[in-house]
């Protein structure tokens, strides 16, 4: 990775050149709300704060906007949340519900407060919170207008506001930011604005995919930023936020931080960088989607191909295969029974005898999903790369 353009620096430190991969143009896209997306665009890994990153160009803005123009919410399950499978199976949870619960434990809450969800989406946070931590006053925010009636429906919701965060009214005692991070093409900035919005000891919770563990996050057209832990911790940092707490934990394949206004501003890119690693993790992620297209189209030489997964992993496994996907496959009960782009999502103890099924999750989760499907005794293959 090299390939140097001195005409667009990082978004995150502001200052670092460069380095792009020459690999990723080749790679399906998808969108954060699970479509398929045309292959395309750029990635690259800052010299200066070692960030995996999409450059922000002209390019990249106009894909992203296409992508928030089309947006719908969690399609493939009617508007709810995914699940998230505690251990790769049993009983799911949705992943804002799992969060809040990790927070209230290890962070611990007060009884009542006011809490500030941005990017509240149609408001599955709000609700999260709002069962867990019944005497607050919850408010949500978006850019969108699309989801206001929902969102203002939800139990202890006080107000919507689809403006800029720093203009919603009042501050707030937490203020939460789950998978908006990593669209904001000016991260650091973008988090320093909040802390006005926060009261005393008031705190910021920040989830984004753990970009250690995912190769379909480098696939998302609109995510422009691709944070490690240590990455996010210095975002924090340089916005001038104290970090209470950080995990890869919280819920699985996601990183979380929670900070407190009034630390000390940490300029980016000040503590030890290692560009090898990065740009490693890029190579590794881009060579297995390419292996995964590679098993996927062998496999529809000779038949229909069902496919494990409904979210980003499905819609790049609809990307590459096109008409060869005959079915879906998925454990979560709000998917199951459903159509997706006019292939039926079955359970999979309906997948028929014999088939073989492609794993559309990360390999961390791919394989103990494998493992588990094929020791239920059905004649089905599930296929994943070797991580
Ligand atoms: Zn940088």
């Amino acid at each position: 990775m090299h390939d140097q353009d001195p005409t667009v620096r990082c978004h995150i430190c502001r200052a670092g050149y460069l380095r792009r991969s020459p690999d990723f143009a080749r790679i399906a896209r998808v969108t954060s709300d699970a479509k398929p997306f045309p292959a395309g665009g750029e990635l690259a890994v800052c010299e200066a704060c070692g960030t995996i990153q999409k450059p922000i160009t002209p390019s990249w803005e106009k894909d992203a906007a296409a992508v928030y123009e089309a947006y719908t919410i969690y399609h493939n399950a009617g508007g709810t949340e995914q699940a998230v499978f505690a251990g790769g199976g049993g009983h799911p949870t949705s992943r804002s519900s799992r969060l809040v619960g990790a927070v209230r434990d290890r962070v611990g809450l007060p009884a009542a407060g006011r809490m500030l969800d941005l990017g509240c989406g149609n408001g599955a946070m709000l609700r999260s919170f709002g069962e867990q931590m019944p005497g607050w006053a919850l408010v949500g925010n978006d850019l969108s207008d699309k989801y206001r009636t929902t969102v203002e429906a939800i139990p202890g919701v006080e107000g919507f506001y689809p403006v800029d965060p720093e203009n919603v009214p009042g501050t707030f005692d937490v203020i939460t930011l789950l998978h908006v991070l990593e669209h904001i093409p000016d991260p650091v900035s973008f988090l320093r604005r909040l802390g006005p919005k926060l009261g005393p000891g008031g705190l910021i919770v920040v989830e984004v995919p753990d970009a250690r563990h995912n190769p379909f996050d480098l696939a998302v057209a609109d995510h422009c930023s691709h944070f490690t832990p240590e990455t996010l911790r210095a975002v924090f940092g340089a916005a001038g936020f104290e970090v209470v707490v950080a995990g890869d934990d919280f819920v699985p394949k996601e990183l979380t931080v929670v900070g407190r206004a009034g630390g000390v501003e940490t300029p980016l890119g000040s503590g030890r960088i290692d560009l090898a690693v990065a740009e490693s993790t890029v190579r590794r992620h881009l060579a297995w989607l390419a292996e995964l297209g590679r098993v996927g189209l062998a496999l529809a030489e000779t038949q229909r191909v069902g496919v494990f997964g409904t979210s980003l992993g499905g819609a790049w496994l609809l990307g590459e295969l096109g008409p060869a996907v005959g079915f879906f496959v998925d454990e979560d009960p709000a998917k199951v029974g459903k159509v997706w782009d006019g292939r039926p999502i079955i359970h999979p103890a309906a997948v028929p005898a014999g088939a073989t099924v492609l794993i559309g999750l990360p390999p961390v989760t791919a394989v103990p999903v494998k493992t588990r499907l094929e020791a239920g005794g059905a004649a089905v293959g599930y296929l994943t790369p070797a991580a």
